[in-house]
């Protein structure tokens, strides 16, 4: 199979999963993903349970993550790609990111998600963009020489995590 052929496939999967969240299960928003090894093994599935769970960080793509983290046994997913049915919303690009994910293939985008599902995935990303003072959410900062105190404590530690 050519690899626009593997993305196909991999990304109906992830369709599927987007099916089942937002109608079948009704768990959440419509949107699944996959997390697919180099070999094209898929190691970690994802769909939107935000409403199931009542947890605002359940999206598709973190779940798929978090479970080829723990397949793989490792923070670190280098050489694999996440499909997604959706552009990924500020939350789970970093996640890929933090995920060292090497590739992202996304089915519709976040201007699609505006006028198809009444997702409003723009707003967070101009939040996300503005300095902390500029945010709608207050940022304000607290206490910061303890904090370092201890970052320094860590940092002394002969061998710090640095995950
Ligand atoms: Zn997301």
């Amino acid at each position: 199979m050519s690899k626009s052929e593997d993305d196909q496939k991999f990304m109906r999967k992830a369709i599927e999963l987007g099916r089942r969240a937002g109608i079948d299960e009704q768990s959440g928003g419509v949107f699944g993903a996959i997390v697919v090894d180099k070999k094209g093994n898929v190691i970690g599935e994802g769909y939107n349970q935000v409403v199931k769970h009542n947890d605002p960080t359940w999206h598709g793509e973190m779940q798929a993550i978090r479970e080829a983290g723990k397949k793989i046994g490792s923070p670190h997913l280098d050489g694999c790609t996440l499909y997604t049915t959706g552009e990924p919303c500020p939350m789970c690009l970093c996640a890929a990111y933090w995920a060292h994910l090497d590739r992202i293939v996304y089915g519709a985008s976040v201007e699609d998600a505006k006028e198809y599902g009444d997702f409003d995935d723009k707003y967070y990303f101009e939040q996300i963009n503005k300095k902390a003072k500029d945010r709608e959410i207050p940022c304000e900062q607290c206490l910061r020489d303890e904090v370092v105190k201890v970052w320094k404590e860590f940092a002394a530690l002969e061998n710090p995590v640095h995950y």
